[in-house]
């Protein structure tokens, strides 16, 4: 048997809260708070506490899917993707915009920010946190 806690970030919102994700046998099985980040302190919301749940929710998407005569149908990565840019491919920068997530991490809001304003070529870009 194999254990170990791995130190990440809480996913869930932008206030950044430290916790420790419990690894056993490379499964992840629970989650503990982090006392030495500044932030936390030791405590998690319940969503914090509950931040593992949803990796391995039986719910949880994890493939693309198009929707075809109103069903969503299993799609790969190429053709969802190929879909989308097809899609965005018909409006010009005024009528597009992007908001990104407080539930993803710096590096992919910084990502999409960029692709909004590089690749759509518009400034229409917001994130959650300040609807
Ligand atoms: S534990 Fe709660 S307050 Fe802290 S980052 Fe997660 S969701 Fe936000």
């Amino acid at each position: 048997m194999n254990y170990e806690n791995v130190l990440t970030t809480c996913p869930y919102c932008g206030t950044g809260c430290n916790l420790y994700l419990q690894v056993l046998d490379k499964e992840i099985v629970g989650v503990l708070p982090c006392k030495e980040h500044p932030v936390s302190q030791g405590k998690l919301c319940i969503k914090g506490q509950s931040a593992n749940e949803f990796i391995t929710h039986k719910d949880r998407l994890k493939k693309p899917y198009i929707r075809v005569n109103g069903r969503l149908k299993e799609a790969s990565w190429d053709d969802a993707l190929g879909l989308v840019a097809k899609q965005l491919g018909k409006y010009g920068p005024s009528e597009l915009a992007a908001l990104s997530s407080a539930k993803s991490g710096n590096e992919d809001n910084y990502l999409m920010q960029k692709f909004t304003r590089v690749m759509l070529k518009t400034n229409s870009v917001d994130h959650c946190a300040r609807l």
